[in-house]
């Protein structure tokens, strides 16, 4: 048995080098994996402007105007709202500016509103003294020209995409989205919609597994529910291998007379079943049919879940362009016990309590799609290692794990 570490390295190392690239507008690009770096074409901001609605000083003027507890009074020579062009600030003057706008030449500080007071003949006076440089926003405070400012390989997040678009990029190069085949199988199963007849149930894997592709930004094809039946399975296999660089299954992986997804894999090209040491989600197979990676998940719901989060996930990103497929986990302390540990590294369905400890699920059976519903993470128990509360564990949140 394959430990989940081993078999996700393995997968790492199988995946498909990454997709062709296109060139397509921010405004499409959200969630898109960027092929190319992003570089500041030039210095943003590209001009010192004002963090306050207030007034821009010459300090050497102010403390050349001291009066009993105040600086001042001076005379307003300009308004410089933003948007407006920058122009020099007159000897012995201040220029009433607004957040945004360009400092004037000569200007060193900006004085907020509120520590100034307008006098009647129009000349002002302020209460503090400032350090050269307040409330200035400096060129180049967030980018340099020249300076990268995202590296390929990430999935552009809305962040992202403002910040290309602060460079003044409206286009931006990203890899491809590849083309994922989704099928469920079994012959208990019956879509949402029909009548369930005695020993039926409904197939609760396909919509799921579809909605975790498209959280990676995969072009994402149903191709139905596959009866418990060697050609069919064989045929409906062959052919979405033509066009799909990735073909995901559920359920007849194991090792019963009625799974015979494996043998029509083997049959159309080749391979390689593992037992991996999780719980849940101990069956799991990987091969290829033509050009197409095959990955096929065990069929108990939370069992196909677990095993897309920690396996599938990260083969479709790293085939994807992602250069950083690994989810993120944080150690936290458990707020929970598990004295009885088993033989795989378990994966709970868990929580953040409001002391910030994990809390799991009651119900932890592989079964049980409302303990993944009902959850905020998975909590890892490594094999053999009974959990005390206070001790620390490894905790993955939902949103490091999807998307
Ligand atoms: P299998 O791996 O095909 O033996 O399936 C294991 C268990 O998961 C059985 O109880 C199946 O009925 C159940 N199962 C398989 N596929 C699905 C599905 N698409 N939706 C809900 N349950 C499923
Ligand atoms: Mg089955």
């Amino acid at each position: 048995m394959k430990s989940l570490d081993d078999a996700l390295w393995a997968l790492i190392e199988k995946a498909p080098p990454a997709p062709t690239t296109e060139q397509i507008a921010i405004g499409q690009a959200l969630g898109r994996v960027l092929a190319e770096p992003v570089i500041a074409g030039f210095d943003v901001p590209s001009f010192d402007n004002s963090q306050m609605d207030g007034y821009a000083v010459r300090r050497a003027d102010l403390q050349a105007s001291v009066s009993a507890d105040a600086f001042g009074p001076l005379p307003v020579s300009a308004r410089i709202a933003a948007g407006d062009p920058g122009q020099p600030l007159a000897a012995g003057s201040v220029a009433r500016i607004f957040t945004g706008a360009p400092i004037p030449d000569g200007a060193d500080a900006v004085i907020m509103q509120e520590q100034a007071a307008l006098q009647p003949d129009g000349q002002v006076v302020f209460s503090v003294l400032p350090a050269a440089g307040d409330n200035i926003r400096p060129r180049a405070g967030d980018l340099a020209t020249g300076q990268q400012v995202l590296a390929p390989g990430i999935r552009l997040s809305a962040a992202d995409l403002g910040l290309i678009a602060s460079v003044g990029h409206a286009q931006v190069m990203v890899y491809k989205p590849l083309r994922v085949a989704v099928f469920s199988s079994g012959n208990e199963l019956r879509q949402p919609g029909q009548a369930l007849g005695s020993g039926q149930i409904y197939d609760s894997n396909r919509p799921m597994v579809m909605g975790l592709v498209a959280g990676l930004g995969c072009q994402v094809s149903d191709l139905g529910c596959l009866p418990d039946k060697f050609q069919v399975t064989r045929d409906a296999l062959a052919a979405a291998a033509q066009d799909h660089d990735i073909i995901l299954t559920c359920g007849g992986v194991s090792v019963g007379e009625e799974d015979h997804i494996k043998a029509a894999v083997m049959d159309q090209g080749e391979l390689d079943l593992w037992k991996v040491a999780m719980k849940p989600g101990k069956p799991f197979a990987y091969g290829r049919i033509g050009q197409a990676s095959f990955m096929g998940m065990p069929g108990n719901p939370v069992s196909a879940w677990v095993t897309f989060v920690m396996l599938v996930r990260p083969f479709i990103l790293k085939a994807s362009g992602v250069a950083d497929p690994i989810p993120e986990s944080v150690w936290l302390e458990a707020g929970f016990d598990w004295p009885k540990p088993d033989a795989r590294q378990e994966f709970l369905r868990a929580w953040i309590d409001d002391e910030g400890r994990v809390a799991i699920h009651p119900k932890q059976n592989s079964q049980l799609l409302s303990s993944v519903s009902g959850s905020r993470g998975l909590v890892e128990i490594p094999a053999k290692t009974p959990i005390q509360k206070g001790d620390h564990v490894r905790y993955l949140g939902f949103p490091g794990l999807l998307g």
